[in-house]
């Protein structure tokens, strides 16, 4: 299943299935019918979710929601997403292979955008389910000027609906997700399995440090204001500072920078980088962020340099529900006979928008040497298996929960 999804992309040569594209559609589509085999009424929801429902009989509104996201990056690796979908749509076909009755009605979703590669925002289907989200997501335009709106048209969807998308807390017992750790960790301990404490607190920002331009040649080095140099300082000590806050989990990280004027011979009179904060609290993180403006002040003044930083985007920690946790324990130490390690996901994931809604709790998979977002993704055929058998037991670790 998972190789077929991975022939589903806008590119021969590699995989790339961006939010409401005929890719997408025809993955949706594929995943609609495997839903509809294992048992599950199929329906798509206002912004090309698939939800795949098996009802336990009852008419109680209660479901279990299990899922994951339909969308890659571009060039991506073929489990990113799509390993939790698959997983869920096999933990159904187990569950009723096995008889198992269930509390509440059980529910798998396909969430269209998690990555937000498209579009520029992220967890579109997820927030839309969780009601954390509002209409102002439908005017946003891709690279090629097209609305979200027209898009969810074009696709079969019905914008007007979705703030009538967004389930009732009552309703929704919690939500499970699959997914790859991302990450080296579980390879290292070598672990198939472990449960995800947090989704780390995150931020990202523009930095702008403004100096003075000037020629590389007559310019003596005490009277430069050199925006580049400054970037390194600042750069370094931000590197220092996430070494210190290990404990906290905080990483932090320029991925991108830009020079101007961006010439061989002229000492650089601007420069802006990216600056990406993670960390295991929002406590944590907040106190990073503060220390990096005022260390940044120093370096600026002593440097003769303007340093603004403006946050452009920030996300709380998404704290896994403890009896979801205890749910996950219980199912893979049954299985493995240990005790998974615990770990904080320091990559956002749908998780993070349904915790606005209800419990969340994730069961994170080995991926060979942590790579993720790339052709290079891989997870062993054994593992996959155990991701399954340990979802299944997790869903009957929170029926047997929801029962007393
Ligand atoms: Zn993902």
């Amino acid at each position: 299943m998972l190789d077929t999804l991975a022939t589903i992309s806008a590119e021969p040569d590699q995989l790339t299935r961006l939010y409401l594209t005929p890719e997408h559609k025809r993955a949706a589509d594929l995943v609609a019918e495997w839903m509809r085999r294992a048992g599950m009424s199929v329906r798509m929801d206002a912004v090309a979710g698939i939800h795949g429902v098996l009802s336990n009989g009852a008419n109680s509104p209660r479901r279990l929601i299990v899922g994951s996201h339909i969308d890659t990056v571009i060039d991506a690796g073929r489990y990113d997403g799509a390993l939790g979908i698959v997983a869920a749509i096999l933990a159904v076909e187990e569950i009723r292979a096995r008889a198992i009755t269930l509390p509440f009605t059980l529910e798998v979703v396909a969430f269209g955008d998690e990555e937000g590669i498209r579009f520029p925002k992220t967890l579109i289907g997820s927030s839309t389910v969780a009601g954390a989200t509002d209409e102002s997501v439908l005017d946003l335009t891709d690279a090629a000027g097209e609305t979200v709106r027209n898009a969810l048209l074009r696709f079969g969807c019905d914008p007007a609906a979705v703030a009538s998308e967004a389930y009732r807390r009552d309703d929704v017992v919690g939500y499970l997700e699959v997914h790859i750790e991302q990450g080296p960790l579980l390879e290292s301990l070598d672990e198939p399995l472990g449960a995800v404490t947090a989704i780390a607190a995150q931020s990202r920002h523009r930095v702008r440090i403004t100096g003075e331009a000037g020629h590389a040649g007559t310019v003596p080095m005490a009277l430069r204001h050199d925006a580049l140099a400054g970037a390194a300082e600042f750069i370094a000590m931000t590197e220092e500072l996430a070494y210190k806050g290990e404990r906290d989990q905080l990483v932090i990280t320029t991925g991108e920078v830009s020079v101007k004027p961006g010439a061989v011979n002229v000492i650089p009179g601007e420069a802006r980088l990216s600056l990406d904060v993670r960390a295991a609290s929002d406590a944590a993180r907040a106190t990073a962020v503060e220390t990096i403006r005022r260390r940044s002040r120093q370096i600026g003044s002593r440097r003769g340099l303007v340093i603004g930083i403006e946050t452009v985007h920030e996300k709380p920690v998404a704290v896994c529900a403890p009896k979801l946790r205890a749910a996950i324990s219980n199912a893979v130490g049954g299985l493995t006979g240990r005790k998974p390690p615990e770990l904080m996901s320091g990559a956002g994931h749908d998780g993070l928008a349904m915790a606005h809604l209800t419990d969340i709790g994730m069961i994170f998979v080995r991926c060979r040497a942590g790579i993720s977002h790339n052709p290079l993704e891989h997870v062993t055929k054994g593992d996959l298996g155990c991701s399954v058998e340990a979802l299944v037991r997790e869903i009957v670790e929170v029926a047997k929960q929801e029962r007393t």
